[in-house]
C-alpha cells in the first residue's frame, strides 16, 4: 500500500495541531474520513437528496436506489447472506439496543443467562444490564486471562441450556485482541444460545465473512470504517428475524395502520422506523468502496504492521506498560494501549496533544476491564490505514519528553490505578506522599499556556494540604469515573472557620494541583468565604465572569483548562467534593 498516497486522500491530515502536522492516533474513536466518502456525501446532497421508498418521482427512486445499493454493499462486504439482512441503525450502540428490544424482551425470561466478557465496550454490556432489569434474566461473566485473551475453558463450563445469548466483541478496543468468534458461535450454538457480535473495532481492520463465522447478530458503525457518524449497519441472521418484535414504532416500518392497531413491513424495513439516515447511508457505501478497493487483507496485514512497530518502540520505554496479548495471530494490531508509572494518562494525552498528537485517555467506555487490571485509566493510540512509523516515533519522541516531566512524581501515587472507598467517611489512603524534587523539563516548549502548567506543575509536584489534620470533623470522598480520580477532604471546623484542611488522593496534575490550590485558599476561611470561591471556580470553569472582588489566587491559571471539557471535571473534582461535604454536612446539620 502507497501510505503517502493514500495520506493524501484524507484532507484532515493537511491540518495543523499546536503548531505541529496533526498526528491522528484516534482512529478506534472514530477514523477520519477520505475524499471520496466526503465527496459521496455532499453529491448526495447536491444530486439526489429526497425522501425514499414513498415517492413516486423519479428523485425519490434515484435516492431509494442509493440507499438500498449502500445496503446491498455493506451485505457483500461483511459476507451477509442478503441485503435484507442488514438493518441500517445509527451506529454499534443501537444495533445492540435494537437485539436487546426487539429479540431480547421477547425471547428472554426472568432466570435465563446472558453472558458477556469482561472486555465488552459498555455498548455491548449497559443494554443487557437493561434487559435484564426487564426480564429478571442474569449476567453471566466469562473472564479474561492476564494477557487479555478470553477464558475459553471458563466460557465452554459456563454454557448449559439456560444460557439464552452470548455477547462478545470480535476485536477489544482496548486489548486489541481478536476473539476466536466463529468457535464461540458454534459453542453456543450447541447449547441453544444466540450470539451477538460486536464488530465495531473488527470490522475496519480485518476481512470479516458473516457466511462463515455465522452469529445470530453482528453489529458496525460506519464512523470507525472510514464512514460518516450517525450510521451503522446490524446484520441479521435471517431465521431470527421471526423471532423479533419491532424496536422502534412509526413511518417506514409498516404495512397497514389503522387506529388502533398496524402491522408490519418485511424485515429489514420493519426495524428501520422513520426516515432514516439516506445520506449517511451512501456514504457509508463509499467508505466500503474505499476499504474494499484496498483490500481489507491488505488492510489487515498493514495494520498488523504499524501495531507491531508501535508495541516494539513502546515496550521499550522504561515504565510503560502494553496491556492485551501483543503481536500475534489473535492481536489486530490496530490499537496499543498502556499504561505509563510516570504521567497520568490525561496528563499524557495533554502533553501529545501540544506536540500536535492526538490520542485517547479514559476508560475507553471499557471500565469492567480497567477494574480486571486494577486500573481506571489508560492511554491508547490507535491506528488506521494513513497511520505511519513515522507518527509512531513522534507519539514515542514525545512519551519520552512526558517521562522526563513528570518522572519527580514516580512513586508519589500519581498513578491512575483505582483506589478504594469512594462516598462517606472513607479515607483512600492511596497516593498520599508528596512529591520531592524539582520538575526537569519545565522549560520546555509546551504551547502558549505555559503559565498554567508551571503553575499547575508546582502545585502538582509540591501539593498543599497533604499534612495530617487532627480532629477533623468532616471527612468525604469524590470520585472521578472518567479517569478514577480520587479525593478525599478532611476538613477541622472552628464554628464558622476552617482551622484545617488536608486534601488526599491521587490523579492528574489538574486534579491534584487543583485540590492542592484549594488547600492554599481555605485554609483559615469561613464557611460562607469557601462556598464564595467554591462557587466562583465553577463560574470560571463555565466561563462565566468572575463575582466582582472575588480574588482566587492560583486557582484563576484552571481557566487555562476551560476549553477541554474533560480536564474541566478533573479541576472541578476537589471543588465538587467540598460542594457534596457542605450539602452533606447541611442535611445532616453536622455543620453549617
Ligand atoms: N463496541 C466497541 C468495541 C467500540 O469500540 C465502540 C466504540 O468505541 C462501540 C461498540 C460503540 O460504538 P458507537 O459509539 O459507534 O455505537
Amino acid at each position: 500500500m502507497d501510505i503517502q498516497a493514500i495520506r493524501r486522500e484524507f484532507p484532515i491530515l493537511a491540518r495543523e495541531m499546536n503548531g505541529h502536522a496533526l498526528a491522528y492516533l484516534d482512529s478506534a474513536a472514530t477514523t477520519q474520513k477520505p475524499r471520496a466518502v466526503i465527496a459521496a456525501l455532499s453529491r448526495y446532497y447536491e444530486e439526489s437528496n429526497a425522501n425514499i421508498h414513498r415517492g413516486v418521482y423519479r428523485l425519490s427512486e434515484e435516492a431509494t436506489r442509493a440507499y438500498e445499493d449502500a445496503r446491498g454493499k455493506v451485505a457483500s462486504f461483511l459476507g451477509a447472506p442478503s441485503p435484507s439482512a442488514v438493518v441500517f441503525v445509527r451506529n454499534a450502540t443501537e444495533g445492540v439496543n435494537l437485539v436487546a428490544h426487539g429479540w431480547g424482551d421477547r425471547n428472554v425470561r426472568a432466570g435465563d443467562q446472558i453472558l458477556v466478557t469482561r472486555m465488552e465496550h459498555h455498548a455491548n454490556l449497559v443494554p443487557w444490564h437493561l434487559l435484564a432489569r426487564r426480564t429478571g434474566a442474569v449476567i453471566r461473566e466469562i473472564p479474561i486471562t492476564d494477557d487479555g485473551r478470553l477464558d475459553l475453558a471458563a466460557f465452554e463450563a459456563l454454557l448449559s441450556p439456560r444460557v439464552k445469548l452470548v455477547a462478545v466483541t470480535h476485536v477489544s478496543n482496548v486489548l486489541g485482541t481478536i476473539n476466536p468468534v466463529a468457535r464461540i458461535v458454534a459453542s453456543a450454538r450447541a447449547v441453544g444460545a444466540a450470539v451477538l457480535i460486536d464488530g465495531a473495532q473488527a470490522a475496519p481492520h480485518l476481512p470479516i465473512d458473516l457466511a462463515v463465522l455465522d452469529p445470530d447478530f453482528y453489529v458496525v458503525s460506519a464512523h470507525k470504517m472510514l464512514g460518516p457518524t450517525g450510521m451503522g449497519a446490524l446484520v441479521v441472521r435471517t431465521s431470527r428475524y421471526d423471532e423479533m418484535d419491532p424496536f422502534l414504532g412509526g413511518g417506514e416500518m409498516i404495512r397497514d395502520v389503522e387506529l388502533d392497531a398496524s402491522t408490519y413491513a418485511d424485515p429489514p424495513a420493519r426495524y428501520e422506523a422513520g426516515t432514516p439516515d439516506i445520506g449517511g447511508a451512501v456514504a457509508f457505501g463509499a467508505a466500503i468502496d474505499w476499504l474494499a478497493a484496498l483490500g481489507m487483507a491488505n488492510v489487515a496485514e498493514r495494520d498488523r504492521a504499524v501495531g507491531t512497530y508501535a508495541h516494539a518502540r513502546l515496550s521499550r520505554l522504561a515504565g510503560l506498560r502494553i496491556l492485551g496479548p501483543g503481536p500475534g495471530p489473535d492481536w489486530a494490531g490496530s490499537l496499543v494501549s498502556f499504561t505509563l508509572d510516570a504521567a497520568h494518562p490525561h496528563d499524557i494525552a495533554q502533553e501529545l496533544d501540544a506536540r500536535g498528537i492526538a490520542v485517547r485517555a479514559g476508560h475507553h467506555c471499557c471500565q469492567p476491564l480497567m477494574k480486571r487490571f486494577g486500573l481506571a485509566a489508560t492511554t491508547r493510540a490507535s491506528f488506521s490505514v494513513h497511520t505511519t512509523e513515522a507518527e509512531i516515533d513522534r507519539l514515542v519522541d514525545a512519551l519520552e519528553g512526558v517521562v522526563r516531566k513528570y518522572a519527580p512524581r514516580v512513586g508519589a501515587g500519581v498513578g491512575a490505578g483505582v483506589g478504594t472507598g469512594t462516598g462517606t467517611g472513607t479515607g483512600t489512603g492511596t497516593g498520599t506522599g508528596s512529591g520531592t524534587g524539582a520538575g526537569t523539563g519545565l522549560g520546555e516548549d509546551l504551547g502558549d499556556d505555559g503559565l498554567m502548567r508551571e503553575v499547575v506543575m508546582d502545585h502538582y509536584l509540591h501539593p498543599a494540604g497533604r499534612e495530617p489534620v487532627d480532629g477533623a470533623q468532616v471527612e468525604w470522598s469524590g470520585k472521578n469515573p472518567l479517569c478514577g480520580d480520587e479525593v478525599t477532604l478532611r476538613l477541622r471546623l472552628e464554628g464558622e472557620r476552617i482551622a484545617g484542611i488536608q486534601v488526599l488522593g491521587h490523579g492528574c496534575s489538574i486534579s491534584v494541583a487543583s485540590g492542592s490550590m484549594l488547600a492554599v485558599r481555605l485554609k483559615g476561611r469561613t464557611l460562607p468565604e469557601a462556598r464564595a470561591l467554591l462557587a466562583g471556580t465553577k463560574a470560571m470553569l463555565r466561563g462565566e465572569p468572575l463575582p466582582a472582588g472575588l480574588d482566587l489566587g492560583d486557582v484563576e491559571v484552571l481557566q487555562g483548562v476551560r476549553d477541554l471539557p474533560v480536564r474541566v471535571k478533573c479541576a472541578l473534582l476537589p471543588w465538587t467534593t467540598l460542594e457534596e461535604s457542605l450539602a452533606h454536612g447541611e442535611t445532616q446539620g453536622g455543620h453549617p
